[in-house]
């Protein structure tokens, strides 16, 4: 038993993509007769709203899937976020840093400059972060990262190990930065299992020094990977019927969704009809395909409105 949860991002409605790792990330807690919780990652107002936060819960549910107690905003946890950044500056683990973006690329493409965040606030003294924060500069705060390679034990992607960067775990604007506020937020929510898409697989390493950081013990990882367009990149909007309205149209109720995304996991044949209590039964994590689902082009094609339309 490992109490699970999926953690979308309200920015836009979910797409087939999503609702698939949604799927799995429900099938991994239910099938083993667990817990599973919901979060809203809302942290950035510019780009997140209430609106698609509220139709993301819609659309979740209707293709079946429920979750256990009150739905948490992760926007609604600042004081949390802001306990464990007092931490990481009590423990001396994190450091100002006041370069822009542009001043990044530009040391980066320098001759010999390590990958990622070259490190030039790491040793600032007292007076130089006083002349910086006198230009008006306001600072974000890194991790103070040993560079040291972190491994992990994915269920499905198998031994993953990367170097941890100085990554930001605040905002220049103040916003806490996602990777410590998943570390915190999936703690306090008590998830044991953490399944969301293969896109943040290189975030993990980072997040489990955070953790460890934090005296946390953290989650067990399983990585899906994502759903493809016709065209071979990452499955968005601009390849055609993707959320389920737009798939509606296209003749697609959300049984039917669901029926598709099964036939993806490869728990049924296409076509066919499932409930949520089918996939149980059929789930067998050993089974989940370990490539990306190219979702063909005959898909996402809505189908030509019959004469009963017009
Ligand atoms: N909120 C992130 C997203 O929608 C997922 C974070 C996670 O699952 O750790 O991409």
């Amino acid at each position: 038993m490992a109490r699970g949860r999926f953690a979308p991002t309200p920015s836009g409605d979910l797409h087939l993509g999503n609702l698939r790792t949604a799927l799995v990330a429900w099938l991994f807690a239910r099938g083993s007769g667990s817990e599973f919780v919901l979060r809203v990652e809302d942290l950035d107002p510019d780009t997140t709203t209430t609106g698609f936060a509220v139709r993301q819960l819609q659309q979740l549910r209707a293709i079946g899937i429920d979750w256990d107690g009150e739905v948490v905003h992760q926007s609604q946890r600042r004081p949390r976020h802001q306990a464990a950044l007092a931490e990481l500056e009590r423990r001396d683990l994190v450091y100002p840093c006041y370069c822009t973006r542009r001043e990044i690329r530009q040391a980066v493409r320098a001759p010999h400059s390590r990958p990622g965040y070259p490190g030039t606030c790491r040793n600032l003294d007292t007076a130089a972060r006083r002349r910086l924060e006198s230009e008006g500069r306001r600072p974000a705060l890194r991790l103070r990262s040993t560079g040291l390679e972190i491994r992990f034990e994915d269920e499905l992607a198998g031994s993953v190990g990367a170097p941890v960067d100085d990554v930001v775990v605040r905002r220049n604007d103040g916003i806490v930065a996602y990777n410590l506020a998943v570390v915190v937020d999936d703690a306090d929510q008590g998830v044991e299992m953490v399944v969301r898409g293969d896109d943040l697989i290189a975030a993990t390493p980072a997040q489990i020094v955070l953790a460890g950081a934090l005296a946390i013990t953290p989650p067990r990882y399983a990585h899906v990977p994502l759903a493809l367009g016709p065209g071979g990149a990452r499955l968005a909007k601009r390849d055609g019927a993707v959320t389920l309205s737009d798939l509606a149209a296209g003749g697609y109720d959300p049984a039917a969704v669901r029926a598709l995304l099964a036939w993806s996991l490869g728990l049924s044949e296409r076509g066919e009809p499932v409930t949520m209590d089918d996939l149980i039964d059929r789930f067998d994590p050993a089974a989940i395909p370990r490539d990306p689902w190219t979702v063909e082009a005959d898909i996402l094609a809505p189908s030509e409105p019959t004469a009963s339309d017009g």
